[in-house]
């Protein structure tokens, strides 16, 4: 009688922030339909949140270690120098224990796939003699500039107007990610990016969500480097291939979403006259700029749904809506994937975080670029000009974005030729991505290639 192996056990520990715990869990659905037990590692303070927040995410295997924030997560360090730190300290420790308990119950782990901003989980997964992998949730593009920073070929601050990396066409300096071409503030975030690559020659495997054609030229180098596996776009399953029935959504949203309140309201507007707003989860617009989206927003010909974290809230300009009533609706979140995929929804005006970017792209949504900082700027120069999926809305010297300027992008992406474009190519691109994780792409073999691996 053949021998029943037990499956293969996968952890797997993004950083705890929604644009990086999404692809992960992803990925996790992906290995569980391929029958690898999967567990989600998270920090407590996070593990408390999703359960009182999802009812759906009961069903994700969670281990929970200690950030050294247990009650009050990132927003109670006095900064993101002192979490960032902490987090590896207190982090470091408290994983050990737990996968060793784990161990000590007879537990086999075959790997840890941790996010590439916690390089430091590499070595704990190490002392546990366990093998790692570094998944990285940027796009190839912006990981190889801080992969050149990381190894000095390219040194900060800048003293050139340009830059050129393998894979990509020579940025004006200003196109580069802002912790490049604006190197010094925020040191906790710009170290993190840079160090993703720290132990990255001790891991087995290096994941990156995108998807082959998108950046076949970066990806075609990085391969040169690492074990590299492209697994994306990890969007949920029934957006995509349709392979994976129960895949409808994400699983966990880290702010409670108006769900009903979103889809009611667009499915009382007309085919593609509606603007999606949003700036993902971390965003925070000056209060000058936050009123000249607004302003923007009422003075376009256009209805917008527009997502307002609480915690931005009280920059919208008083009143605002008050006189068209009708035009608009603000939402303190939403399930963005739901409504990108609504037949209302013309345009997406984004900050162009790389999530939003994949998921905007793999529905078929042209998009309005304005980005705020870190990669966003990056993302939007291949939206405009590498991709062709969209406009990249100008700010002027005080680096707000006026309403006049946005009202012009937004007419153009809705109504004129370069939407028309834009449009064609997201669904060009989109049929690309249905297809490399549809069974047989070039996705879904990485991902059979790296279950394959885990027996060796
Ligand atoms: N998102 C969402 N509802 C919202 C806004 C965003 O579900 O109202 C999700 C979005 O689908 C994406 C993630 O949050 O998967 C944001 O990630 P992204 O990389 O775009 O931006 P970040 O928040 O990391 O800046």
């Amino acid at each position: 009688m053949a021998q029943q192996h037990k499956p293969r056990h996968v952890l797997l520990f993004p950083f705890p922030a929604q644009g990086h715990m999404n692809p992960l869990i992803q990925f996790a659905k992906r290995l569980n339909s391929k029958g690898v037990k999967t567990t989600l590692i998270t920090t407590i303070y996070t593990s408390n949140s999703i359960l009182a927040h999802n009812t759906s995410a009961t069903s994700i295997d969670i281990l929970s270690v200690s950030d050294g924030f247990d009650e009050g997560g990132y927003a109670s360090a006095d900064s993101s120098e002192t979490y960032l730190d902490t987090f590896r300290k207190v982090g470091s420790q408290s994983l050990l224990n737990e996968l060793k308990k784990l161990q000590s119950q007879g537990e086999k782990i075959d790997a840890v796939i941790y996010d590439a901003f916690m390089p430091w989980v590499m070595d704990v997964v190490i002392e546990a003699g366990i093998k790692g992998g570094a998944f990285f949730t940027q796009a190839c593009g912006v990981n190889n500039i801080y992969y050149h920073v990381y190894k000095g070929y390219i040194s900060l601050p800048l003293s050139s107007n340009s830059v050129t990396v393998p894979g990509l066409p020579t940025l004006e300096s200003w196109e580069t990610p802002s912790f490049v071409h604006n190197y010094g503030p925020y040191p906790g975030w710009s170290q993190t990016v840079f160090n993703q690559f720290d132990n990255i020659d001790k891991a087995t495997w290096v994941f990156t969500n995108t998807f082959y054609e998108l950046e076949e030229q970066v990806i075609e180098w990085m391969k040169k480097m690492w074990n590299l596996k492209v697994i994306g776009p990890t969007l949920p399953s029934m957006y995509l291939d349709k392979q994976i029935e129960e895949d409808t959504d994400y699983g966990i949203n880290l702010i409670k979403a108006n769900h009903s309140e979103c889809i009611n309201w667009l499915n009382d507007k007309p085919k593609e006259s509606v603007v999606y707003v949003s700036f993902g989860s971390a965003a925070r617009l000056e209060p000058e700029q936050m009123e000249e989206v607004a302003l923007g927003l009422i003075n376009s010909d256009t209805n917008f749904l527009w997502v307002v974290r609480a915690d931005e809230e009280e920059k919208l300009p008083k009143g605002f809506l008050d006189t068209k009533p009708e035009k608009g609706l603000i939402v303190a979140w939403c399930k963005q994937l739901e409504v990108l995929a609504h037949e209302s929804v013309g345009c997406f005006l984004t900050h162009c975080g790389f999530n939003s970017t994949l998921e905007s792209i793999s529905l078929g949504v042209p998009l309005v670029a304005m980005p705020q900082w870190t990669d966003q700027i990056t993302n939007a120069k291949c939206i405009e000009d590498i991709w062709g999926v969209g406009i990249r809305v100008k700010a002027d010297e005080k680096g707000i974005v006026r309403r006049e300027n946005l009202v012009s992008c937004i007419n153009e992406i809705m109504e004129g030729e370069r939407g028309l474009v834009a449009r064609k190519n997201t669904i060009k691109w989109k049929e690309l991505a249905k297809k490399s994780v549809d069974q047989g792409g070039k996705s879904d073999k990485d991902i059979d290639t790296f279950v394959s691996e885990l027996v060796n």
